[in-house]
């Protein structure tokens, strides 16, 4: 195969491999190991971008294997899940999906080959006792009494392991390494233990279940796995990993390489933490548009363009850092400005009258739907008499800097006339319920008059058109700042992470499907989400516009 250029140290690592003839045919076989125990999150992105892009750029091949060897946490809701989440990055494993479990058959055989070999022993040490005799960084461990015994007792109690002849906790299968070794991971680590349990898959066949650390080396070299891709954490695991393959009739050995963990600022990725905050309904499910997960990433808007652009750009590092949530922000601006059609929406709806305008009268003002996509064309939108604007845009007593419309200001209606504003109508409260304004007739865009120059711009949407939406708005979860303080991090929720809005758009709203995405001028990019009903359509904001007013705000 041609070569590929490099842009990270696996891919140097890779190529290193193939110059030298490790495997061959120079393929490239990776693999995506998810444990269906929840739903993705943003971090299982990285790593599937990651894993099917080596597959795709070294033209190699990609598995998507689910790690279902802890049948207690495991459902198949995640299965079904994770495989939606996978396609819908734009990325097609090779074959059938793979399950660990798929293997049992073949991971005992093999550890009944390390017992034979003299590398395995069960052992009647309980949990705590095999903690102790661990030993720590400054301790050696000490060896069990057990570690000796003979292959053909070890055979035989291994079997009757797996016969159910006993209980949780009474045996465990052990490497038999060193209980000195610097790196306590080579400390003789389980590879088996007993769990009466039902499997989603197998069911009862099994009550042996085997250790990640052993049943992942060994799923991977039955898939003849080149490049074994994982995060950092399992560094310490590697010389274990190589360990268990030690006996493999192989000749072509899978290899492991580590990367660092995707973090992004204000973005949880512990699938422990996410299952929390969906049971103890701080949201409303896994793919509640607050959350990190790729399917709450997904209704909330983003497109898999967006996180694939995302992935590509922070590339693979060797040390753990944090991304800003700003950069993902980013990438979705960049998508969505090219494709998105323009529309007008009212989050804050404040009603105008054009007191000079004549009751019966209609006009259709015409607006382009993406100035930055030529090919988009127009869209006419209905104006008259009555208009909402946003109250946001009206201030009484306007500060400095503020150009919008204020009591004898003018502003322009986008794409239609210049008003004045001449009266507030206030409620007994003394809240504004309506302003009173009049249009300059000669001002109308593409009229001569139009050059008139004012300073604000606003949007607008007509009243006897308005279609009613909800608008759901959203800030992070989590604040950015949040230490680690000992507090429960569900404490730690932000209040004002949902504000749902009743607002209105221009009629052209009610032309487009669920799904859709489209820019809400000078609000944001929004998306309607599934919640829709033909009355009532529902918009998730995916990510505000860069709003210079509100930076100004903040200074
Ligand atoms: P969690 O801690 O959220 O449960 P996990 O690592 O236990 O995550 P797995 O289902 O085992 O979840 O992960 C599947 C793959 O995704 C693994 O190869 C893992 O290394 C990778 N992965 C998980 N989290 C991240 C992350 N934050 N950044 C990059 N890769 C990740
Ligand atoms: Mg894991």
């Amino acid at each position: 195969m041609e070569e590929v250029t490099s842009t990270n140290f696996i891919e140097t690592e890779i190529n290193n491999d193939i110059a030298a003839g490790v495997y061959a045919d120079a393929r490239v076989h990776t693999r995506f190991p998810p444990e269906p125990n929840g739903y993705l999150h943003i971090g299982h992105a990285k790593s599937i971008c990651l894993n099917f892009g080596l597959g795709e750029k070294y033209r190699g091949l990609t598995n998507l294997r689910f790690d279902d060897t802890n049948p207690t946490k495991e459902e198949e809701e995640y299965v079904r899940s994770i495989e939606e989440d996978v396609r819908w990055l734009g990325f097609e494993w090779e074959g059938e999906e793979r399950y660990a479990s798929d293997y049992f058959e073949q991971m005992y055989d093999y550890a009944c080959r390390l017992i034979r070999e003299g590398s395995a022993y069960v052992d009647d040490l309980t949990t705590e006792e095999i903690r102790e005799y661990r030993g720590d960084f400054n301790t050696p461990g000490k060896e069990s009494p057990y570690r000796n015994r003979s292959v053909e007792e070890n055979l035989r109690l291994f079997a009757e392991m797996r016969e159910g002849k006993y209980a949780e906790g009474e045996k465990v299968l052990r490497a038999k390494i060193d209980m000195a070794a610097p790196n306590i991971v080579m400390r003789d680590p389980v590879m088996y233990r007993i769990l009466h349990a039902s499997h989603h898959r197998t069911g009862d066949a099994w009550c042996i279940y085997p250790m990640y650390d052993f049943a992942h080396p060994v799923s991977d070299a039955i898939e003849r796995i080149t490049h074994s891709i994982c995060t950092l954490e399992f560094e310490a695991h590697r010389p274990l990993y190589e360990w268990f393959l030690r006996s493999w009739p192989d000749a072509e050995l899978p290899r492991q390489i580590e990367f660092a963990r995707l973090n992004v600022t204000t973005m949880i990725t512990s699938k422990r933490k996410l299952r929390r905050l969906v049971e103890e309904g701080v949201v409303t499910g896994w793919d509640d548009p607050r959350m990190p997960t790729i399917s709450g990433i997904r209704r909330r808007g983003y497109t898999p363009a967006a996180l694939r652009d995302f992935c590509e750009r922070i590339g693979v590092a060797k040390n753990d850092s944090v991304v800003d949530l700003s950069l993902l922000e980013f990438c979705i601006r960049e998508d969505l400005k090219k494709t998105a059609p323009r529309l007008m929406a009212v989050l804050e709806p404040l009603k105008i009258v054009l007191t000079n305008y004549p009751e019966d009268k209609r006009e259709m003002m015409t607006l382009e739907n993406n100035p930055e996509d030529p090919d988009a064309g127009t869209r006419e939108v209905p104006f008259g008499r009555e208009l909402y604007i946003e109250r946001a845009d009206f201030m009484e007593e306007p500060v400095k800097k503020f150009f919008r419309l204020a009591p004898g200001r003018e502003v322009r209606l986008r794409n239609a006339y210049i008003i004045r504003c001449d009266e507030v109508v206030k409620n007994e409260a003394g809240e504004i319920t309506e302003l009173r304004c009049s249009y300059d007739p000669e001002t109308r865009s593409g009229l001569p008059g139009s050059q008139r120059k004012v300073k604000g711009v606003l949007h607008w949407v007509p009243v006897a058109e308005a279609v009613p939406l909800e608008a759901r708005l959203y800030e992070p979860l989590f604040s950015q700042e949040d230490e680690d303080d000992g507090r429960d991090f569900l404490e730690k929720v932000q209040p004002n992470s949902l504000t749902v809005l009743q607002a209105v758009a221009e009629p052209a709203l009610r032309e487009y499907p669920v799904g859709s995405r489209f820019q809400f001028q000078r609000q944001g990019y929004f998306v309607l989400d599934r919640d829709s009903t033909p009355e009532q359509p529902v918009v998730n904001r995916i990510v505000g516009l860069r709003d210079t007013w509100a930076k100004l705000q903040k200074k």
